[in-house]
């Protein structure tokens, strides 16, 4: 069941956006070649405790899953789509590195997630092209995420962009509901038809993440339980915002 967010409720994560986008913007920066994903880890907890907010993905148990996830942030590098942990065996990160970073910030109770991908130093034409037509996808998905449209015109918007430049579109990985809970309805899958889906209605809050690959659609999932990475060893990149809808554009909560 989708749930509606009260206006009150908006209010907390429009700070609670600001607070993670700050944060991310701070992660983005200590990117750099000899430097470990688990410093971009610790650096997260200490920026998140400095505001005292609370990580959401820290302890996060999602259905299925046999641990709990065990770090605040999700650092995943080159091959690696989504959910990597950055303290088990941490990465040191080298020249050409494709990065992405996805944090969950609660902040009074309400919960914001957002991605961002960042080359390491020089990164090949391809991967820097990658990072730029996934974020754009992004974007495009929320243009139409407005008041009176569907899921299924976010969903074309970002799968026909990402199919024209020739992506892979991760399979079984797709945006959210979210503000209560880190996983609400409904899902926002990142390939769809036009006009299909649940109706947009203002007060509902999405998670639109587009999980873009240099190759194939097909995912495996590592010995870990949790790491996604693409089934042919291509390179992905991930953006993701946290966006409110209402009867016109949508506010891009952690922008
Ligand atoms: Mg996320
Ligand atoms: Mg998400």
């Amino acid at each position: 069941m989708i749930k509606i967010k009260t206006q009150e409720e908006i209010e907390i994560l429009k700070e609670g956006g600001r607070r993670h986008s700050s944060i991310l913007k701070k992660l983005a920066k200590k990117v750099a070649v000899g430097v470990s994903t688990e410093e971009l880890e610790n650096l997260a907890v200490k920026l998140i405790k400095e505001g005292g907010d609370t990580p959401a993905f820290l302890n996060y148990k999602p259905y299925g899953a046999k641990r709990p996830f065990p770090t605040a942030l999700c650092v995943s590098v080159n091959n690696e789509i989504v959910h990597g942990i950055p303290t088990e065996s941490p990465h040191i990160m080298q020249e050409g590195d494709v990065v992405s970073i996805d944090l969950g910030l609660i902040h009074q109770g309400m919960i914001t997630d957002s991605a961002i991908t960042v080359g390491v130093g020089k990164v090949s034409e391809e991967d820097r092209k990658l990072i730029e037509h996934c974020k754009e996808s992004l974007m495009l998905g929320i243009k139409q995420a407005r008041g009176g449209n569907h899921i299924g015109d976010i969903s074309d918007a970002i799968g026909s962009f990402a199919r024209s430049h020739g992506y892979g579109i991760c399979a079984g990985l797709s945006g959210h509901g979210v503000g209560y809970k880190v996983h609400e309805d409904p899902y926002v899958p990142n390939e769809g038809r036009k006009g299909s889906g649940e109706k947009l209605k203002p007060g509902m809050v999405i998670a639109i993440e587009p999980m873009l690959t240099r190759g194939t659609d097909k995912i495996v999932l590592a010995k870990d339980g949790y790491t996604y990475k693409t089934a042919d060893g291509s390179n992905a990149s991930h953006f993701e915002h946290t966006i409110a809808i209402t009867d016109g554009a949508p506010i891009i909560l952690t922008k």
